[in-house]
């Protein structure tokens, strides 16, 4: 029996289908610009000798639901699945799961009218994702489905860590709080740390940095969320891709009193033309620090904003948890970019983090070490993982185990 992992997002279709046995990958794809001119989808799967590749230049796809029929015709033409009923169960990523999802859930009528409710605080993400999980039941009703949702590790911050100095009443009435995001990969990698390390997950503090064109970091106590930097929406906390991360609120305040921008197009800029695309020009980590070498003042200089960002946070994330027996790097700049974690890291002697240059300058593709041997905390360069861990929690969901 197979599993499928289903991630929509606001433009893109990805999907994972997994051997219920082992969890070996025998298929995933991914069709993108959903919605636009000219769309694309393509299909990497095993056929029992090698990998193979099906590229399909589509006509448009014009929406999620045709997205998912092309998918099923992708899964079909290749072999890899030909009937639904070949299916243990269907996972989809949901972004948020507010305060209602502590946990993965089998999907009925009531957790979709849930999800929906949902969509205030998630605008762009939970319509796609709930678009999926509808096509998804039409086809396929009487497969488990289950949903597994981005914000439910955080849903462990305590109280003091998740409220805002706001007026009480707004998180009342408004559900104004941190809820955090990457909790899959925060999850997933955490775990794979405290196994690598063979300590009990339940006794295990670690910092995670899921470095990717969004970042968040995550403190983590007795193997739960403890804190997170990511809040309300997934605009605050480290220097990303194009977000601006954590800045002074009143900023936005003197942007439209003083620039002619109203609050929209303060929200678009903090969203999509700040962080490093907004400092440098280039929200490319690999771009950055070609030219850095090159000697560019300019992404050097976003270059330490960004890394000066990072350290602040091991800081008050080791504040928090008083100890950690790891530091963990993931994401796509975090497993790749050797100068931002070496960097990151300068001057955390005193709290025991130290880097090994030449560990730190490998490449592997699973699991690395790059702490010096003496060092007290183990930095780790782990591959986060976002679809296994939503099949491992689908299989837990269709076994009673959650
Ligand atoms: P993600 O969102 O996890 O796919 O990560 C995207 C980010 O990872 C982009 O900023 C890429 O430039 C960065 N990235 C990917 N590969 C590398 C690499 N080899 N070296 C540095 N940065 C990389």
């Amino acid at each position: 029996m197979k599993i499928l992992v289903i991630n929509s997002g606001s433009s893109s279709l990805k999907f994972q289908l997994f051997d219920s046995s082992d969890l070996t990958v025998s298929a995933s794809g991914l069709i993108e610009q959903i919605g636009e001119e000219q769309s694309s989808a393509r299909l990497t799967y095993f056929d029992g000798v090698g990998t193979r590749q099906m590229l399909k230049q589509s006509e448009p796809v014009a929406e999620h639901r045709q997205a998912i029929k092309l998918m099923a015709e992708l899964l079909r033409e290749s072999g890899a699945m030909i009937d639904v009923r070949e299916l243990a169960g269907i996972g989809h990523r949901v972004v948020h799961g507010g305060e209602a999802f502590h946990e993965p859930i089998l999907i009925d009528d009531a957790v979709i009218s849930a999800i929906e409710e949902l969509i205030p605080l998630a605008p762009l993400h939970n319509p796609a994702n709930l678009t999926g999980i509808r096509v998804a039941m039409d086809h396929a009703g009487d497969i488990p489905q289950v949903a597994v949702f981005d914000t439910a590790f955080h849903q462990s911050i305590p109280e003091y860590g998740y409220l805002y100095a706001l007026p009480y009443k707004l998180y009342e009435k408004y559900n104004v709080r941190r809820y955090g995001f990457h909790g899959t990969s925060h999850s997933f990698v955490s775990k794979a740390a405290a196994r690598f390390l063979d300590i009990p997950y339940d006794r295990f503090n670690c910092i995670v940095l899921h470095l990717g064109n969004g970042a968040s970091a995550c403190a983590v106590e007795n193997g739960k969320s403890v804190d997170t930097s990511m809040g309300m929406t997934p605009l605050a906390g480290l220097v990303m891709g194009t977000r601006c991360g954590d800045i002074d609120p009143a900023i936005t305040f003197y942007l439209e009193r003083n620039t002619g921008m109203d609050v929209n197009r303060i929200d678009d800029m903090l969203n999509h033309e700040s962080g490093l695309k907004g400092l440098c020009g280039s929200n490319d980590m690999r771009e950055l620090l070609a030219a850095k070498e090159q000697g560019s003042k300019e992404m050097a200089l976003a270059f330490d904003i960004y890394c000066y960002r990072l350290k602040k946070y091991i800081g008050a994330y080791f504040a928090a948890l008083g100890r950690i027996d790891a530091l963990i790097f993931t994401g796509g700049i975090g497993e790749n970019a050797a100068p931002v974690r070496e960097h990151a890291c300068q001057g955390l002697a005193g709290l025991g983090i130290t880097i090994n240059s030449e560990k730190n300058n490998q490449r592997k593709e699973r699991i690395m070490e790059i702490h010096q041997d003496e060092a007290a905390v183990k930095v780790l360069v782990i591959p986060t993982d976002e679809e296994r861990e939503i099949a491992i929690q689908v299989m837990a969901v269709i076994k009673g185990e959650r």
